[in-house]
């Protein structure tokens, strides 16, 4: 099929719900991307964070090819292999808690959501979120959204939800009362903007949960399984959450979700209250824990953190050179770079130079490698990138 052929396709069956740019990409090896016209794109945004150790990671094809000659699918009326592992794995790397698995990062919020309501007694009904987050798209999930451009056409949303301003203890405080059923938050803000949490406002958060009987849930959909140097955002912070969530890298390009609740907040969880038919899927949980050893066996997570470092550096380089670059921020390989304009036309023409980042909130770029990048990915990248801003101010 050319080019042409799919996206005619795709203007005749596909909703269009998507802004897509015009590329058919038919093959992904480690942190290349290749399109139905032979090109290759060196890709820093893979699988928008999905891709994390990098596209068709030998491992975890290798483990679904294992699987899918054993069993694809078995329902949870039955206990299954891979789903035991793969919990098992995700609470020692965590705080030992317990999973439930779904399949995707709005799901997995969605239960957490339910969850601290099940905990949680009756009148506690309210659930408070910041500026900025983003948490999904269901009905529940966009309302934590506090973004108003993402509630645009769905109003009135679901009751009880509170939005206060990002890393602001002061009005965390006064939104708290003893309604607050939880305080659902990321460690950094991904389409926010890579905002980092401070470790003064989650501890802050902590206390407040504790104080006011609420519970608190990090949304790790996006900073989770190692993308920030530690399998875990939270772990760069002096706090242990009660809940936390994860999706987009744990599958390793699989759809997985999963949330992770302490032991006690799980108990509560109890057969007839929530469920999902695809949820610890064979294929999917074998993948997971295909992710897990590859990122152990190959260091992965050293890699992440001692890479960023060097991106970042790289791109405060290209800071000095290009006015438009305003400031560096994030942690491992989750960086943001603010520009003082917008950035959707520099992606575009990163794209037409063989690179793939992101740019969201408008003016922040947004470079997630793949954690098996090496410095020459990075000095490619950091090169095209150059030469755009060059041509851009020339
Ligand atoms: C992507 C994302 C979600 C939503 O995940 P889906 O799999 O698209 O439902 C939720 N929270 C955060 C922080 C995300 O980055």
């Amino acid at each position: 099929m050319t080019t042409q052929e799919t996206i005619d396709l795709f203007d005749k069956y596909v909703i269009a719900n998507y802004g897509r740019l015009p590329r058919v990409i038919v093959r992904g090896e480690g942190c290349y991307l290749y399109d139905a016209d032979g090109n290759k794109i060196l890709d820093m945004f893979p699988g928008w964070a999905v891709s994390a150790i990098g596209h068709c990671h030998p491992k975890v094809v290798e483990a679904l090819r294992r699987q899918a000659g054993k069993l694809l699918h078995i329902d949870n009326t039955f206990y299954s292999e891979p789903q035991g592992e793969l919990a098992k794995l995700l609470s020692e790397r965590a705080f030992g808690g317990k999973c439930f698995f779904c399949n995707s990062g709005a799901e997995a919020n969605e239960a957490a959501l339910k969850l601290a309501r099940l905990h949680t007694s009756q009148e506690k009904y309210k659930f408070i979120t910041a500026e900025g987050s983003f948490h999904g798209r269901t009905f529940a999930t966009v309302t934590a959204t506090a973004q108003p451009k993402y509630h645009e056409g769905f109003l009135p949303l679901l009751p009880g939800f509170v939005y206060v301003p990002f890393n602001d203890t002061e009005a965390l405080e006064s939104a708290f009362s003893d309604e607050v059923a939880a305080v659902l938050v990321e460690p950094i803000q991904g389409e926010g903007g890579i905002n980092i949490a401070g470790d003064k406002y989650l501890q802050a958060i902590r206390r407040l949960c504790d104080e006011n009987g609420a519970v608190m849930i990090l949304d790790e959909v996006q900073t989770g399984i190692g993308r920030t140097g530690k399998w875990f955002g939270y772990q760069h912070f002096d706090v242990v959450p009660d809940i936390i969530t994860m999706a987009k890298a744990l599958g390793g390009g699989v759809a997985i979700g999963a949330m992770m609740a302490k032991d006690q907040i799980a108990a509560s969880l109890v057969p007839g209250k929530h469920a999902s038919t695809f949820g610890g899927n064979c294929l999917a949980c074998a993948a997971g824990v295909a992710v897990i050893e590859a990122i152990e066996e190959d260091n992965l997570l050293e890699n992440a953190a001692e890479l960023g470092q060097y991106t970042k550096g790289k791109l405060l380089e290209l800071k000095q050179k290009h006015s438009v670059i305003d400031s560096v921020r994030g942690i491992g390989l989750m960086i943001g770079v603010q520009l003082t304009g917008p950035g959707a036309d520099i992606v575009a023409q990163c794209l037409a130079n063989g690179l793939r980042i992101n740019c969201t909130s408008d003016t922040v770029l947004r470079f997630m490698p793949p954690m098996i990048a090496a410095k020459s990915h990075i000095d490619q990248a950091i090169e095209i990138l150059d030469t755009v801003l060059n041509e851009d101010e020339g």
